[in-house]
Parts: C-alpha cells; sequence; structure tokens
C-alpha cells in the first residue's frame, strides 16, 4: 500500500492507484481466505500497537477523552475485527438450497459469495477511525482491493492512518489516499466495483451520481435527525442519564447521536430539571475544563451550531468560544418546528425538547419528516414499542438506551431513504462487499 498526499494526486495518479489494486485482485491474491485473514489480523495489529498515537490524533482533531477513544474507536473497530475473524469461515460457506422436483435428479443448487473487486471507503470526520476502518475490515473481510480515503477534516488522525497504515496492509490491494473533495472526485472519476460513503447526504447524491457513470453499486450511511420519544410516569432521572451519557458523547457529533426530544409537556417539565442535575453530575460546573467533553470539529460547524442558540428557551448550555471551538452541552425547551434547530440534523451538543400532547401526534410528528437514522424510545408499555416499530421507519430502533444498538454487530447498521442505503457491520458487512452468486449443478447423465 502507499500514501497518496493531496499535491500529489492527479486524474492519472487515480487512474494508477485503481489499476495497480486491479491487476492484483484479477491475480487472485485477495480471494484466499488466509490473505483475508492475514490483513483483518494487520488491521487489529494497527489499532493495538498504535492505541497512543490514535489517542494523541483524534484528541488533537475532537479533543475526544482516553476513554472515549478506547471504547467507541479503537474497541469498537477491534471488536468488529474479532467478530469477522471468529466468524468469517461459517459466513463464507457455500449455501445449498432447495431445488423444484421436476428438475433431473442429482441436481443441486447453492449460493457462493464472491469479491467485487475493487472498492472505495470514503470515511466521515466524527469517529475517523471506526468509521473508515469498519467498513474496510468488511471490504477485506469479503476479499477486495479496497482504496481508503480518511476524512480530512480530522486532519491529525487522517495523517497518522495515512502514514501508518501502509505499513500494517498489503500495499498491493490496498492505497490510502488523503485530501478533500478534489481528491474524492477525481477518484470518483474511476471504475470502482462498491463505493462505500459515510456522510452528508448532499455529497452522498454526487458519490451516487459519480457511481452511475460505471454502474457501480453504492453503500450510502448518511444521518438526519433522530428523534427520542419519552413516554409518560417513567423514572426521568435514568431517563436523563442516559439521554446525557449519548447524546453529549464527542460533542454530540455522533450520526446515530438523539437529535430532539418528543414528549408530552409534564415529561418535558420534568426532563429539564434532570437533564440539568446529569449534565452536572457528568460534566460538572465548568464542562470547557472536562477531560469528557469534546470540541467542535471546525469553525464552519461551530458558526452553523451556534445559530441554533436562538431557539426554544435556553434550560441549561448555551455558552460559547469560538477560538475553542467549545458549545456547552446545551438543553433547549419549548422548541416549535419552525425554528432553525429544526431545520437540519444538529449534529452538536444542542438538545431540543419538543412537546406532543400522545403517542399519536409523536407518531405523526416522526412520519411527517425524512425517515431518521435512529428513532429512540424510552417506555414501560409493550403496546407503545409494538406501535413504534409497527407505525414508523428509521434506519434502526432503539428501546431503552439510544446508540447502545452500535455496540451490537449481528444487527445490520445503516438507514433508510434520506438517512442512507445499505447497511453493514459483522455478516452484513460481508453481503454488502460480496455478490452472492446461484450456482446450479445439473449432473451430466
Ligand atoms: P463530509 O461529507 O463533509 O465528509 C465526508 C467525506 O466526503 C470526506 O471523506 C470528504 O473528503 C468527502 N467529500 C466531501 N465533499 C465531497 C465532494 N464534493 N465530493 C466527493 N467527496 C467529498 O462529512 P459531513 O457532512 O461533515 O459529515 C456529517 C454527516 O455525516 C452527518 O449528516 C452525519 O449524520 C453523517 N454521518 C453518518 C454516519 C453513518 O454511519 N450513517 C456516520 C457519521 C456521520
Amino acid at each position: 500500500m502507499t500514501t497518496h498526499h493531496p499535491t500529489a494526486l492527479t486524474s492519472a495518479g487515480a487512474a494508477a492507484i485503481v489499476g495497480r489494486l486491479r491487476t492484483t485482485f484479477r491475480a487472485g491474491h485477495t480471494k484466499p481466505l488466509d490473505w483475508r485473514r492475514k490483513q483483518l489480523g494487520r488491521l487489529r495489529e494497527f489499532l493495538v500497537e498504535n492505541g497512543d498515537a490514535i489517542a494523541e490524533a483524534l484528541h488533537a482533531d475532537l479533543r475526544k477523552s482516553r476513554a472515549e477513544v478506547d471504547t467507541m474507536e479503537i474497541g469498537g473497530t477491534v471488536r468488529e475485527i474479532d467478530g469477522l475473524l471468529e466468524h468469517l469461515d461459517g459466513w463464507l460457506e457455500p449455501q445449498h438450497v432447495p431445488v423444484p422436483a421436476h428438475l433431473p435428479r442429482g441436481t443441486s443448487a447453492r449460493t457462493e459469495y464472491e469479491p467485487l473487486g475493487v472498492t472505495l471507503v470514503i470515511s466521515a470526520w466524527n469517529y475517523p477511525v471506526n468509521l473508515l476502518l469498519v467498513p474496510v475490515a468488511g471490504a477485506l473481510a469479503a476479499g477486495n482491493a479496497v482504496v481508503i480515503k480518511p476524512a480530512e477534516q480530522a486532519a491529525a488522525t487522517s495523517a497518522l492512518l495515512a502514514e501508518l497504515l501502509p505499513r500494517y496492509l498489503d500495499r498491493d490491494a490496498t492505497a490510502v489516499v488523503v485530501g478533500g473533495a478534489e481528491e474524492t472526485t477525481l477518484l470518483l472519476a474511476e471504475r470502482f466495483d462498491h463505493i462505500f460513503y459515510t456522510g452528508n447526504g448532499t455529497v452522498g447524491r454526487a458519490v451516487m451520481a459519480a457511481a452511475t457513470t460505471h454502474l457501480t453499486p453504492v453503500t450510502l450511511e448518511l444521518g438526519g435527525k433522530s428523534p427520542v420519544f419519552v413516554d409518560r410516569d417513567l423514572d426521568i432521572d435514568v431517563v436523563a442519564e442516559r439521554l446525557v451519557l449519548t447524546k453529549f458523547t464527542n460533542a454530540g457529533q455522533t450520526c446515530v447521536a438523539p437529535d430532539y426530544i418528543l414528549t408530552d409537556p409534564d415529561t418535558a417539565a420534568a426532563l429539564e430539571a434532570s437533564l440539568t442535575g446529569a449534565l452536572l453530575k457528568r460534566f460538572g460546573e465548568d464542562p470547557k475544563a472536562s477531560d469528557l467533553y469534546g470540541r467542535i470539529v471546525n469553525e464552519r460547524h461551530f458558526d452553523r451550531l451556534t445559530s441554533f442558540l436562538g431557539s426554544g428557551r435556553t434550560v441549561t448550555g448555551g455558552q460559547t468560544d469560538r477560538a475553542d471551538r467549545y458549545i456547552a452541552p446545551t438543553v433547549l425547551a419549548d422548541v416549535t418546528p419552525e425554528e432553525p434547530v429544526m431545520g437540519e440534523e444538529i449534529f452538536g451538543p444542542v438538545l431540543p425538547i419538543v412537546t406532543v400532547a400522545d403517542l399519536d401526534e409523536a407518531i405523526a410528528f416522526i412520519n411527517d419528516r425524512d425517515r431518521p437514522l435512529a428513532l429512540y424510545a424510552f417506555t414501560d408499555s409493550a403496546t407503545t414499542r409494538r406501535r413504534l416499530a409497527a407505525e414508523t421507519s428509521s434506519g434502526g430502533l432503539g428501546f431503552g438506551w439510544p446508540m447502545l444498538q452500535l455496540a451490537v454487530s449481528t444487527l445490520p447498521f445503516g438507514g433508510v431513504g434520506e438517512s442512507g442505503m445499505g447497511h453493514y457491520r459483522g455478516r452484513f458487512s460481508v453481503e454488502t462487499f460480496s455478490h452472492r452468486k446461484g450456482i446450479l449443478d445439473v449432473p451430466l447423465t
């Protein structure tokens, strides 16, 4: 694997990278299970051996705490790799299927996974290790060559990945290309056999448009406003604690973070006090001084987020410091759907509370909007859980603890509608990065 720096990448350079990987793929080097397992093992070694350097880069980019790096970036990716290593052989076994009785005696049918070829993984910046390497692990497990495009907004992490990954992975079958829109556009002009993009819907559309030229399948992992429905009569302190733990991780810059709360007026009032208390407990009197609290990735996102701070009534938070890219954990109450904070995905540490009369109104509110990446609910009622599952659509649905679905790689992860298409993690990654071939075998006599 070689590293290509932005200044170096030209259209001819992009063609050369993809051409080199295609030659490797065509020669069959990436197909044997041994090769795949070795690459996964090397990716795991990269993560385990470079924990300090990775943590340092993520601290520079997003002020991530070591605990968060260890659990979500390194730990989450290592667990994913371990799952692939443990189950890959079984998942790749041919699957025999029944054949109709009128076919000749002895006829058999089966499906087999075959690798797609040369793939492209384009990562977002908010979990710049996990969101890059989990799909890369899937592409390698499925026997593909892969062009790896880290997120340039997380500059220190991107530089580290570009420097170190080539020391671990097969250089003939993988390449790290660093850079932004310009470099990615050059790459997208090439023919890939699958493109896996994580980021926003606008760029997602550009990726999909580029893919049409070569009839390349795409996976788009996008975002959206993930609502949280909070039912009446719950232990509201538990709800508040879990909301704080999830919403304000990485300063709210998580694609599946709770975006806004939907609840009745009484519960909203109780939540105001509980959320304030839970924030104090987690980040102390001055969140700016807390090791557990992150920073906004850049000025553009900082300015976008501060424009939301005028919406509704500020319950707690609201303080900002542009030089430090700091926005205090903020809760807004009495927010109406027309206000700016409800107009787009927040992707930052601002949590609006919107009141609804009941579950019917909450379901209507959710269904009136784009299908979110995740929907969450806190409720004691089995009927409410059933109704939310049956009457709404979202990439995933979580009861009782937002974002914890990320710890379960036996669940597919992906969006629907505006929140994306396709899914990955575990065996779903193998499916995404493979072609499932149907094979019919009829005896000659
Ligand atoms: P972004 O789109 O700016 O960057 C993502 C990648 O796209 C980068 O690698 C970047 O180089 C590339 N890129 C940017 N402009 C491009 C262009 N014009 N052509 C080609 N490539 C281009 O990232 P963002 O929008 O700041 O990310 C935040 C969004 O991503 C949020 O909506 C969030 O919900 C979503 N997200 C989704 C997931 C998921 O797993 N579904 C995870 C993280 C983030």
